[in-house]
């Protein structure tokens, strides 16, 4: 067996926006509670359930009236996004101190690759199964330490990513499974079901078994020519799973700013000053803003609209700037509907606009958080790691759109408030 030179480790919240709500009230501790979504859609099903709730059979998107009636005395919380984004936020520090290779998987879950020289340096105990031990020892402590007593994590460990997440899923609540060599991963995949690995959902599993495959032991069997004829490349992938081997890299995420709004603007080709074109244009804009905001999962309470007038030589003669700008900011309840996003900025548009023409109009929203994340878990499990890993991926990967709409309405410096009369509204000069 040769020597294992990175661990990963799989850290997983036991029952995350459950748990979460009753460390934030005592009162709901050791009870059965089901998180409910905030908009009426998911406030009809359980969005999350407590540990104490599942172990009387309360599932995740279950209907209410079902959930009552197998758990009648079920407390239900409606979900608040904040609470896990700040714990989510904690965690993720913990975890970044250990090592920087990172991959957040979900808003509950975290793989960690280390190597295993580092780890003799970090903790000295004599061997590595009694180091690693140390470090999840550690990291549980750290959890409840940051985040509070009643939060507990599940850890698995192995030498690959696939195992890890295999071991952590083995024992839950608050525990710690190690598959520390390859003999160990095949007698336990010999045991497990195909789909209890992550990577093999029920339609693959659908597929093996039309195969005749039932088991890894089956999976085994089969050529890999045999495989890679089936699936394409991830017949690969199969054939290393049923062996324990996983050469799939912790992709580290990388923290970048967060984004901050998300806006749209259009220079218009043509000065335009009637009314009903220029609605036209912000109707448009609004709703690709909105898109983009629901693409990533997020909402937000603040609409910048602004705009910059068409050039004008009076203005230029007394300012010596070429175009006028001007800008507003308004504040709704939280959304991502493009209708009421236009809505806000129209009204602020109808304030500042002095019925001279237009050359540019932009419209942004901010002041975001992650649209109720009841909504996510009501996919089934792997669905819901998809959309999660594809909006971190999106933010991360597109934030460079956004810098341009940062630096005309964000950068200070360019950013002139005036005060007036309304509460909420913000004026700007552009
Ligand atoms: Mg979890």
């Amino acid at each position: 067996m040769k020597e294992i030179k990175n661990w990963y480790i799989h850290i997983d919240f036991d029952s995350f926006f459950a748990t979460v709500e009753q460390q934030a009230n005592p009162r709901l501790r050791g009870k059965p509670i089901g998180v409910t979504g905030g908009d009426r859609l998911t406030r009809t099903v359980i969005g999350a359930a407590s540990i104490e709730a599942k172990a009387r059979g309360v599932k995740t998107a279950m209907r209410i009236p079902e959930a009552l009636k197998i758990c009648p005395d079920l407390i239900l919380v409606r979900g608040d996004s904040y609470k896990y984004m700040e714990i989510n936020k904690r965690f993720l520090n913990i975890l970044k101190s250990y090592t920087d290779k990172m991959e957040v998987f979900s808003i509950d879950e975290v793989f960690l690759e280390i190597e295993s020289s580092r780890l003799s340096l970090e903790f000295s105990a004599i061997d590595p199964d009694s180091r690693l031990l140390t470090l999840a020892t550690d990291i549980k402590e750290r959890v409840q330490q940051e985040g509070g007593e009643w939060l507990s994590v599940s850890i698995g460990i192995s030498y690959n990513k696939m195992l890890a997440k295999l071991a952590g899923s083995m024992y839950k609540p608050n525990g710690l499974v190690g598959i520390m060599d390859q003999d160990s991963a095949i007698q336990i995949l010999d045991q497990i079901e195909l789909d209890d690995v992550c990577g093999i959902g029920l339609r693959i599993k659908a597929r093996l078994n039309n195969m005749g495959i039932y088991t890894f032991k089956d999976l085994r069997e089969v050529p890999l020519q045999n495989l890679l004829a089936s699936f394409k490349s991830y017949g690969q992938v199969l054939y290393n799973f049923a062996r324990g081997i996983d050469e799939r890299p912790v992709v580290p995420y990388f923290e970048k700013e967060e984004v901050k709004s998300v806006g749209h603007r259009h220079t218009i080709s043509k000065d335009v000053s009637t009314a009903a074109e220029i609605k036209q244009y912000l109707l448009k804009l609004s709703e690709m803003v909105a898109r983009r905001l629901r693409a990533k999962n997020l909402e937000g309470k603040t609409i910048s609209l602004w705009y910059r007038a068409a050039f004008n030589q009076a203005y230029f003669q007394e300012t010596g700037s070429k175009f006028y700008g001007e800008g507003m900011q308004s504040t709704v309840l939280y959304t991502n509907d493009g209708m009421e996003i236009f809505n806000a900025g129209w009204k602020s548009f109808r304030k500042i606009w002095t019925d001279e023409p237009i050359r540019m109009i932009g419209i942004s929203v901010s002041n975001l958080k992650p649209a109720t994340p009841a909504t996510l878990s009501l996919l089934d499990d792997v669905k819901r790691r998809e959309v999660i890993t594809r909006a971190l991926d999106n933010i991360n990967n597109r934030y460079g759109e956004f810098t341009l709409q940062r630096g005309v309405l964000l950068t200070s410096a360019k950013l002139k408030r005036m005060p007036n009369s309304f509460m909420s509204d913000r004026r700007f000069r552009i």
